[in-house]
């Protein structure tokens, strides 16, 4: 899609710190981390949203999560783990329209993450 902001990255239009790619994924950094590790993985498919997924993208979209596992013990967060979302459409709070596992990591994030969500809509 060429005004999607992840298409463009993808296509290399926009620059991004990756720190994967093969020929249906892409991982970068957050330009705006939440967390010491924050990074994205999404798939090369323009996709809008978990909500907009056809049964043939189910396989892509489990490869998505077992890398972004993979990735996550790569960058250091293998003995602690952290926190995978995928934000959906308005009320998911979504602002990129291209489907995106976040990976939040580096930090003891407990439960106060998901209270803040809940409470202000935030994701500070
Ligand atoms: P959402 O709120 O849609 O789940 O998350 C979108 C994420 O994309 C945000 O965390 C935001 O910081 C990140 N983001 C938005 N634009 C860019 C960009 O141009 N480059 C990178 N690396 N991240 C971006
Ligand atoms: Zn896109």
């Amino acid at each position: 899609m060429s005004d999607c902001i992840f298409c463009k990255i993808i296509a290399g239009q926009l620059p991004s710190k990756k720190i994967y790619e093969d020929d249906e994924i892409l991982a970068f950094l957050d330009i705006n981390p939440v967390t010491p590790v924050h990074f994205l993985v999404i798939p090369k498919k323009h996709i809008k949203s978990l909500m907009d997924l056809s049964a043939e993208d189910s396989a892509l979209v489990g490869r998505l999560m077992f890398k972004a596992q993979e990735l996550a013990k790569q960058q250091g967060c293998e003995e602690k783990g952290g926190r995978f979302i995928i934000n959906a459409k308005s009320d998911g709070g979504q602002t990129v329209d291209h489907l995106h596992i976040h990976f939040l990591g580096g930090i003891a994030l407990g439960a106060s993450l998901l209270q803040t969500c809940l409470h202000t809509g935030k994701r500070e």
